[in-house]
């Protein structure tokens, strides 16, 4: 399991409704007349537990306290996901590209297992066609620059293979982007935001149709993409740092620019991402299991026992197993969205759980099949059906269309490698 927290402390559419004027035959059967009816959740982490746990999305064993699985979004009527390809840097230095070929497979297993009940989309028209089907809409979401390995090429080959969006980087800063996650860290070779290779980076991803996700970049990199990007750009999990000063919340001047862009911000759920007394204390919980660790490895290396990232990394998933500190209450995770459409306005704002990959989701968020509590709790906050639809999940849908739409005007190459 990913810790995402640890980094992040440091600191409808059998009916979509999107009107556009120049539709073309590709996307006629995706006109309609107002908002998309249809939940999607931008991030979910679950693919590391397909590939490394042999975990079943079709499971219904009690026992498993995945987010996800088909019976559990089938209840919280989630209709799309985008799932998380993440190659983690420590362990995966020099293979990053074969990890990230090994997830992707992950989830295409997934729906080859399933094929009556969830498919692989790469399109808006997809999600409908899967939506009226009836199946769950499984789409790829590469987190972390560094996946590419500095190839253009790659980035095409991802693209072919599903990916409909990459974040810029993960909490490293990679070799054409600075992350957020390690701003301080001197050892580590910063650019100053976007390189020229970088910026090539995003032209390209914005030619091919893949969504620009600038969740877990520096404040730099944000902004040097969004003076870049001809398309609109999503961050597929962030929330408000007007609410919770960290870095990989985004400020309400940033909220604003994504909205100028046309953009979207699906709010990330983790609890060091939406409630400060949480964050405050899992930081010191942070510093206790890094020490616990410390001391773990240590007694390992005094026993002439292997001290690896892997097995430092399930150490910590076990420590933090066995210190639990209480969860944040729903509330504070509607705040967050409350807030972005406040700020951003409500066409840009959407949901992107990051669950699976962080330990502490809001109370009463247990799985997929709690969401249409969110919609209950944003209803009760006065907003109204259409626009509880846009959060849901039609404002990303809204998007990704716009990023399909723009790519076909950008069809020169513009760049080798
Ligand atoms: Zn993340």
């Amino acid at each position: 399991m990913k810790t995402c927290l640890t980094l992040g402390l440091l600191f409808a559419l059998a009916c979509p409704h999107f009107k556009h004027p120049e539709s073309n035959s590709a996307n006629a059967s995706v006109e309609t007349d107002g908002t998309f009816d249809i939940t999607v959740d931008a991030h979910e982490d679950t693919p590391q537990r397909f590939l490394d746990d042999n975990y079943d999305v079709g499971s219904t064993d009690p026992r498993d306290t995945d987010f996800i699985s088909l019976d559990k979004a089938r209840a919280g009527h989630l209709d799309a996901i985008f799932f998380s390809i993440w190659a983690y840097p420590a362990k995966y230095k020099g293979h990053f590209g074969q990890r990230t070929l090994d997830l992707i497979d992950s989830v295409y297993s997934q729906a080859e297992r399933h094929p009556d009940r969830m498919m692989m989309c790469f399109s808006v028209e997809d999600i409908q066609r899967a939506h009226n089907q009836g199946k769950l809409a499984a789409l790829l979401g590469i987190e972390g620059g560094h996946s590419i390995e500095n190839d253009l090429g790659m980035l095409r080959d991802f693209y072919r293979l599903g990916a409909r969006y990459m974040t810029l980087t993960w909490n490293n800063t990679n070799e054409w982007a600075d992350s957020s996650g390690d701003t301080g860290e001197s050892d580590v070779v910063h650019h100053n935001g976007l390189t020229a290779f970088g910026r090539a980076v995003v032209l390209e991803m914005n030619r091919l149709g893949m969504m620009v996700d600038i969740s877990h970049v520096s404040d730099k990199t944000f902004w040097d993409v969004l003076a870049v990007t001809k398309a609109p750009v999503i961050a597929s999990h962030s929330s408000s740092r007007a609410l919770v000063d960290i870095p990989r919340n985004l400020s309400d001047d940033m909220l604003r620019a994504v909205a100028r862009n046309g953009g979207v911000v699906n709010v990330a759920f983790a609890g060091s991402f939406v409630d400060n007394d949480f964050n405050s204390e899992a930081y010191a919980q942070h510093l206790r299991m890094l020490a616990a660790a410390e001391e773990y490895n240590a007694k390992r290396r005094a026993a002439s026992l292997p001290v690896s990232p892997e097995e430092t990394q399930r150490f910590e998933v076990e420590w933090l197993g066995k210190n639990k500190i209480p969860r944040v209450p729903l509330k504070s995770l509607i705040d967050h969205i409350d807030h972005v459409a406040q700020v951003a306005g409500i066409d840009h704002v959407g949901l992107g759980s990051d669950s699976d990959g962080v330990d502490f989701l809001p109370q009463d968020m247990d799985s997929s099949a709690d969401l249409p509590k969110i919609r209950q709790a944003l209803l009760e906050r006065n907003y109204s059906p259409d626009d509880v639809n846009k959060i849901m999940g039609g404002n990303m849908l809204r998007v990704f269309l716009a990023v399909e739409r723009a790519s076909r005007g950008l069809q020169t190459p513009v760049n080798s490698r």
